[in-house]
């Protein structure tokens, strides 16, 4: 199957389900976060980054659109496009050189950026559920499928 299901019943466990995603994460690759204000998306990304051993804060980055954290061997970009209005600001600030291989992109609001973007390897759909979350992710490249089947 191309998609798995979670039930996220609070938010560690939002972030315990981004730290085992980090395991699986190459360089290279993109992944949609989909899902309403206060889904949980800047939360699961918080629990990829500390999965990657990134112990400080994470903001949302909101007003600069995306904001990097430096590994070692590669960086990852965190977009929250929410605010994005203006297809030229993309290419201005170069956000295509972002999406590079050795470089790991996490995308708030990507429909916000439409055909500006490429193709994502994983979208990850967060949806309210009681007072939890349900977490679908979708495999949509051979590196994602990679990802589902070691989850
Ligand atoms: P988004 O980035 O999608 O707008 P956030 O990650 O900022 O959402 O999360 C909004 C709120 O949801 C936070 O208060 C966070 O603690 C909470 N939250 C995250 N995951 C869960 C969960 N699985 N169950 C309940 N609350 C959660
Ligand atoms: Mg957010």
């Amino acid at each position: 199957t191309d998609t798995l299901e979670w039930v996220l019943a609070d938010e560690a466990a939002t972030l315990a389900c981004g730290v085992r995603l980090a395991a699986l994460l190459q360089p290279g690759m993109t992944v949609f976060l989909d899902g309403d204000l206060g889904a949980g998306k800047t939360t699961l990304t918080r629990g990829i980054l500390r999965g990657f051993g990134h112990a400080g804060r994470v903001k949302s980055p909101t007003y600069a659109l995306v904001e990097p954290y430096a590994f070692d061997t590669f960086t990852v970009y965190h977009f929250d496009l929410y605010r994005f209005a203006d297809p030229d600001e993309w290419v201005d600030a170069g956000f295509r050189e972002l999406f590079r291989d050795d470089s790991i992109c996490l995308i708030e609001w990507p429909e916000k950026a439409g055909a500006l973007l490429p193709a994502p390897d994983l979208t990850a759909r967060l949806l309210p559920d009681g007072d939890g979350r349900t977490l679908s992710l979708t495999a949509h490249s051979a590196k994602g499928m990679q990802c589902l089947n070691r989850l």
